[in-house]
């Protein structure tokens, strides 16, 4: 087995990347979802959350309301790391999960905006081993984010709450530039793919 965490500040193509690589036969997890879920309905984090943050932030309908815990966390460096602390060892506990159930001989990717800032899919049993870091000018991720429908405020806000491209850089084994469209970008996956078949081979390569 070989895991790759895959970066990359929003609207820059890390999830287009990941599509293009499970296509060729990568197994993706999705660690951002993995976030969502252990504060979501029925999740472990859920009753650590409220304890920290008040009843406030418990949705109505069960789970926590992501609306009310960012409105807490998204100006206050202190409660943002202590949601880190309650969720992040929990979002590695159902990674390892994940992963235990995967065939040996996969390559699998941890599709994670978060990754340069914490030890999210590295502190866990199965740590990822490489690091790929897809970048765009900010220009052009603007244009996605507002295609998708976010408005520019918006998308200025999130990225500044995000690791920059440089801190990103600083633990990439690879950086991949999307810049052109998904037909180029579906070309550099299958450079990048045919890497990791050889780093993944390379793995297995017996000595002597
Ligand atoms: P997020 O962190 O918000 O999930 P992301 O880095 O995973 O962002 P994607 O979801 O892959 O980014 O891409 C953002 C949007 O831009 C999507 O609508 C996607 O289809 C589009 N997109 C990605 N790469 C390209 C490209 N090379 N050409 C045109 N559109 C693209």
């Amino acid at each position: 087995m070989l895991i790759v965490g895959l970066t990359g500040g929003i609207g820059s193509g890390k999830t287009s990347l990941a599509e293009a690589l499970a296509r060729r036969g990568a197994v993706v997890l999705d660690v951002d979802g993995l976030g969502r879920q252990v504060i979501g309905h029925g999740g472990s984090a859920v009753e650590a959350v409220v304890e920290r943050f008040g009843e406030e932030v418990r949705h109505p309908e069960g789970g926590i309301d992501r609306n009310a815990l960012a409105g807490i966390v998204f100006h206050d460096e202190q409660a943002l790391s202590d949601l880190t602390a309650i969720s992040h060892p929990r979002i590695n506990r159902l990674l390892d999960e994940a992963v235990a159930a995967i065939a040996d001989d996969s390559i699998v990717i941890y599709d994670m905006a978060v990754l340069a800032e914490s030890e999210l899919g590295w502190s866990n049993r199965y740590p990822y081993e490489i690091v790929i870091t897809v970048e765009a000018p900010p220009e052009v991720r603007f244009e996605r984010l507002r295609r998708r429908g976010m408005s520019p405020e918006d998308a200025r806000s999130r990225m500044e709450s995000q690791a920059s491209d440089e801190e990103r850089q600083a633990v990439a084994n690879y950086i991949v530039s999307n810049q052109g469209d998904l037909a180029e970008l579906d070309h550099v996956a299958g450079e990048v793919w045919s890497e990791l078949q050889r780093l993944h081979d390379q793995k297995r390569r017996p000595l002597g």
